[in-house]
């Protein structure tokens, strides 16, 4: 029985991942009424101190918990035209001490890192993130194709949210998305909630690159919630209608999505229900280097 493990989600049942021990747990039982077995608390880009609090509490809540697997760092390493729901102000450079601080302050926590690579010092970092066991993702950048290769040359291993918050694929210039179609050593997480994405894009990449989609829900606190208004990070954030825009804009924040949610998204697309299992499963799993 496969277990469905979910490597990049900010929250559920109302509570955002790292805000409180018992809001973590909260989140995590809501995802898993709805079938998760195994989750990554993904944590937005904040101040180092904060981050490292957030991290204190997830560790909390995992020995409550232990469907809670460790966290993803989605930043601060991130680039400022690329920032999505990441607030401007909370994005640095990856400099050796600003990821060694990170790395101590995760003291093995950390699962998953996503990193610019454009950004100064970012190919370093990501061979030093990957030296202390953490898989590296390229996310929320601006890095062409050739970059994105160099990135995973240095050991970065899966796209953060495939097409959302980088470049898109255009014939001579196919972006961080075309070179990771093209790196059987690279994994491509989807949002699969029928906002972020076309569903016949999300099965067109199931049969690009089998065995290499990773289904995330890339959920906030709204995920198994109602429709209101959120905090994601320090941004406000409104959804209506399971949709979560940054308040006043159009800008996506996260889903509202679950696992179980995201694999009838793709069946419905076409792709094939074991594949769609799989992807929220055992390809994610082999990602972490989970048994
Ligand atoms: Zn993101």
């Amino acid at each position: 029985m496969s277990v469905l493990t979910d490597i990049h989600g900010h929250g559920g049942g109302g509570h955002a991942f790292g805000d409180s021990v018992e809001g973590t747990l909260a989140a995590a039982a809501a995802h898993r009424a709805h079938g998760t077995g195994a989750m990554v608390a993904s944590l937005v880009s904040l101040p180092l101190e904060v981050t490292r609090r957030q991290m204190d509490v997830v560790r909390e809540a995992m020995a409550d918990d232990a469907a809670i697997i460790g966290v993803h760092l989605e930043g601060p390493f991130l680039s400022p035209e690329r920032k999505g729901a990441h607030a401007l102000g909370n994005l640095v450079a990856p400099t050796p001490e600003a990821v060694d601080g990170l790395i101590a302050a995760g003291d093995g926590l950390i699962r998953q890192i996503t990193i610019a690579p454009e950004l100064p010092g970012a190919l370093d970092a990501i061979e030093r993130c990957v030296d202390a066991g953490i898989v590296v993702a390229v996310g929320h950048t601006e890095a062409d194709a050739a970059l994105a290769r160099q990135a995973f040359d240095r050991g970065a291993t899966l796209l953060t949210h495939g097409f959302n918050a980088m470049r898109g694929l255009v014939g001579r210039e196919i972006g961080p998305v075309g070179a990771a179609l093209d790196d059987d050593r690279v994994s491509i997480e989807l949002i699969a909630d029928g906002i972020h994405l076309d569903p016949a894009l999300i099965a067109a990449v199931f049969r690009a690159a089998p065995g290499r989609v990773v289904l995330v829900t890339d959920a906030m606190a709204a995920a198994a919630a109602s429709d209101g208004d959120y905090v994601l990070g320090v941004l406000a954030v409104e959804v209506r209608d399971g949709k979560a825009v940054l308040a006043g804009t159009d800008t996506i924040a996260g889903s509202t999505l679950t696992l179980a949610r995201a694999i009838e998204v793709c069946v419905a697309a076409g792709v094939p229900h074991a594949h769609a299992v799989a992807a929220a499963s055992d390809v994610p799993r082999a990602v972490l280097g989970l048994a």
